[in-house]
């Protein structure tokens, strides 16, 4: 192939929307021997349908979960809040005013927690409830988590601390895979790039996604917190860095790629950061390059450009 300057390679990027923070962060990427995928926005869509609201011990009314929460994730730009705000809004149950919401807090990777009326508040998954010793689900709810969670979906909890109280609802939302997904992961496999997904999202969604996207079960992790992506990203570097003391130059270079809060960490830990351009604004700020219109095609056009300047350069 014919090799481009730094210049010529920005710009050729640029044209499609694809931003680099400089030619040297091109280039990388066309060094690069592993990729990185955050799932939840960044493999699938994050525009999420709500397919199960299931009431526990009947407290509350279907419409007062619902009403709960649209309170509870307004505030909160996770992907997952729009899908759940809007819900509640399509069976009409809009919040009325005067609801007290105070001591809103995103709980990374876990959910959200706020005090409403007095009463302190948490949505999120199994994970959360089981740090707070809330999860007392019976074995019949337990098993519709187990059913919904490895046919793909997310399943989530809404638990009202105090007595007599936990959880009050589970539900279940289902995201859809980018279009593009497959043909991107299959290809940078077929050109022996090591392809990996870290996710905050629960096994059964994750490993759906996966057979999917044909990318194997052991090139999964899920569960993780945000620590936990950053502690990955930082290992899979450090045993690239090994792999290239046989090279006198540095080979073998990470790439992560996401577009939530949960990711700034590993984005900017990683050799290459690229961020989606409908990520969070802290993504898009601690990231190398951005994915304008977040189309992972682009990822493989910019790879093949950084090789291309590697020639030039060297
Ligand atoms: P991912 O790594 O797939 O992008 P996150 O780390 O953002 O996922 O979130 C991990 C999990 O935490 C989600 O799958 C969901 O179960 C839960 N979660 C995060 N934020 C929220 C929220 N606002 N409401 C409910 N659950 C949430
Ligand atoms: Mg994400």
């Amino acid at each position: 192939s014919t090799p481009v300057t730094y210049s010529a390679g920005l710009a050729a990027t640029a044209k499609r929307g694809i931003i680099i923070k400089g030619g040297s962060r091109l280039e990388a990427l066309g060094n690069a021997k592993t990729v990185v995928f955050d799932k939840t926005g960044t493999l699938t869509r994050g525009r999420f349908s709500l397919n199960h609201l299931e009431l526990i011990g009947e407290r509350k009314t279907r419409r007062e979960v619902l009403e709960l929460l649209s309170i509870m994730e307004a505030p909160s730009s996770h992907p997952l809040s729009a899908t759940l705000v809007s819900a509640a809004k399509a069976e009409g149950a809009i919040p009325l005013h005067g609801v007290s919401l105070q001591e809103h807090t995103i709980l990374k990777g876990e959910g959200v927690c706020a005090i409403v009326n007095d009463r302190r508040v948490y949505v999120g998954n199994e994970r959360l409830f089981k740090r707070l010793g809330m999860y007392d689900l019976s074995p019949h709810h337990v098993e519709s988590a187990r059913k919904w969670n490895n046919d793909g979906g997310t399943v989530g909890y809404v638990g009202i601390e105090g007595e007599g109280l936990g959880i009050i609802a589970m539900f279940c939302v289902t995201d859809t895979i980018r279009d593009e997904a497959h043909h991107v992961v299959t290809a940078l496999m077929d050109n022996g790039v090591k392809v990996v997904m870290l996710t905050g999202d629960g096994e059964g969604a994750a490993l759906a996604v996966g057979e999917e996207i044909g990318l194997p079960d052991s090139s999964i992790q899920s569960q993780l917190l945000p620590e936990d992506k950053l502690h990955y990203v930082s290992a899979l570097k450090d045993f690239s860095s090994q792999k290239s003391v046989f090279f006198t130059d540095q080979r073998n270079l990470v790439v992560f790629v996401g577009d939530g809060v949960n990711d700034a960490a590993s984005l900017a830990v990683a050799d290459v950061g690229v961020a989606m351009g409908h990520g969070a604004a802290l993504a898009l700020e601690m990231s190398d390059v951005t994915l304008m219109d977040s189309n992972l095609n682009k990822l493989l056009f910019s790879m093949k450009m950084g090789t291309k300047v590697i020639t030039t350069v060297k």
